[in-house]
């Protein structure tokens, strides 16, 4: 659905916030604090210092919920049962969401709740990543009406104080057809098996698969591109090309999502033929995502960062471990193929600190910027560190820690007090519109969500030390 966003209601968001400088609580906190070159987590009065006690609250409530599986069952259930698709059941159920879960998770319905939450989070020290919370599309239509979605994005940011947004989201199975990211992803691979094979629509990109790459997905030469097809693929071009267009006038980066490997190497084509074209002058417009857990992660992550250092082209990328981890093992054993996903979750660990490791030495060298987007407090220490060891600079442009809106606070307050900056991944959009979505992150996140240990001990713990020093007043 799109959406408009109006310039009454912005103009009134600003005017009550930007009075104050940015911030100003957050740099007074304690100079003690700033200037800590480690990640320290104990103190949770220190790592809560700016979070308002109904925000505490209502996190606690949620995270306690979350930690018990059954929870998380009941909640998935209910938002898939057709029980709720109309009646006075579904307004209750819609209602009892909008509340909990959606308001922990989501920054808000329209344009206007999202710029709230990005204030608010802003004043606590924290940036955010818009995402328009839109899923998959299949047809042109689809793609046009999302586009308008993240056209939108792109003004909002622009209408909040400088550097509150740090990135605008984008998914590319939202602006091109599903079907023919597949078709795309099939004609790529197979120009990986045999390096005669034509593909007259290609423009220039960077290195897409390594040697070690799986192309089990494709297993027979595919049909090149039918007319119909080529003139969609044109479309999706252009789609992408207005949005880098106008990221690149707001001077917004644009952070596109990874997906499953099915489509990946289509993404990650749209994604490096448009860094190519917009990412310039030490300062990346367009941002790909990098899966650790997927066991060529760093062997493209070379051949990409050569390629593009040698077409003087400054790369951004986001660190993740990966989302997607049984629909890949499914599918590669229905090819009779081992995992693409690192056998162990150590594997998995290694390879994201690896690959971290290596681009803040790139970028610490370079041109370049770098996104850790990671739950995972040892990963976050061992960045913190080697960020130190290498004096990349503290709060500059080309490090940023990230963690979806919700989840992980007191990783990341501690990040921010550590001098770095720090951003949320914040969805928006109508309840119904981002459901799928809530549904997806409960899925992938339920392990993280119930192991979700020292959130909840340090969001107890706030709550204890202020309701304590509530009491010793009277
Ligand atoms: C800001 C942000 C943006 C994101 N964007 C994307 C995106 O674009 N694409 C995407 O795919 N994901 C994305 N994610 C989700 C991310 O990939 C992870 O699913 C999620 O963050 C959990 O990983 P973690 O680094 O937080 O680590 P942890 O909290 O340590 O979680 C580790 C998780 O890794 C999984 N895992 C990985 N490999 C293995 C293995 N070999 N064996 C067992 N378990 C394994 C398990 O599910 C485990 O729960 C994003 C996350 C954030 C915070």
């Amino acid at each position: 659905m799109a959406f408009r966003v109006s310039r009454g209601i912005l103009k009134n968001i600003r005017c009550s916030t930007t009075m104050r400088p940015l911030n100003t609580c957050h740099r007074s906190l304690s100079a003690a604090i700033m200037s800590s070159s480690t990640l320290s987590l104990e103190d949770a009065e220190q790592l809560f210092g700016l979070v308002s006690t109904k925000q505490l609250l209502r996190s606690s409530a949620i995270q306690h919920a979350m930690a018990v599986e059954s929870m998380v069952d009941l909640g998935m259930w209910a938002m898939k049962s057709k029980v709720f698709e109309s009646g006075m059941m579904k307004d209750v159920m819609m209602s009892t969401m909008r509340q909990t879960v959606y308001a922990h998770f989501c920054g808000g319905e329209d344009a206007a709740a999202a710029g709230r939450s990005i204030l608010a989070l802003n004043d606590t020290g924290l940036r955010s990543m818009l995402a328009y919370g839109v899923e998959d599309a299949h047809d042109n239509e689809g793609c046009d009406k999302n586009l308008q979605g993240f056209l939108h994005n792109v003004d909002l940011s622009k209408s909040l104080p400088p550097s509150s947004v740090s990135f605008v989201i984008l998914k590319i199975t939202a602006i091109c057809p599903m079907a023919l990211l597949e078709r795309l992803s099939d004609l790529l691979r197979w120009q990986k098996k045999d390096p005669s094979f034509v593909l007259p629509w290609k423009q220039d990109s960077l290195p897409i698969f390594a040697e070690s790459s799986p192309l089990y997905h494709t297993q027979n030469r595919p049909e090149p591109l039918t007319p119909g097809e080529e003139s969609d693929l044109e479309l999706a071009n252009q789609r992408l090309l207005e949005l880098c267009q106008k990221c690149e006038e707001a001077n917004m980066p644009l952070l596109v999502d990874a997906e499953h490997t099915t489509v990946q190497p289509a993404i990650d084509y749209f994604t490096y033929s448009s860094a190519i074209k917009y990412n310039k002058d030490n300062n990346p417009i367009v941002f790909g995502t990098i899966q650790t857990y997927l066991k060529d992660a760093k062997e493209r992550l070379l051949l990409t960062t050569e390629a593009a250092q040698k077409m003087g082209v400054p790369m951004g990328f986001k660190l993740v471990r990966g989302a997607y981890m049984s629909t890949e093992s499914k599918l590669a054993q229905s090819f009779g193929f081992a995992s693409p996903i690192h056998n162990t979750i150590q594997d998995t660990h290694n390879s994201f600190n690896d690959c971290s490791s290596f681009l803040l030495q790139k970028v610490a060298n370079g041109p370049g910027s770098l996104v850790l987007a990671t739950h995972n407090i040892e990963s976050g220490k061992l960045a913190v560190a080697k960020a130190h060891e290498l004096g990349v600079e503290k709060v500059n442009q080309k490090v940023e820690f990230a963690q979806l809106y919700g989840m992980s606070d007191a990783l990341s307050y501690g990040l921010s007090n550590a001098g770095f900056q720090v951003s949320k991944y914040m969805p928006f959009g109508p309840l119904e519109m981002v459901m799928p979505y809530l549904i997806r992150r409960a899925e992938e996140n339920r392990g993280v969500l119930a192991a979700s240990g020292f959130d909840r001990q340090m969001t107890r713990k706030e709550l204890g030390r202020r309701l304590k020093a509530l009491c010793s007043k009277f």
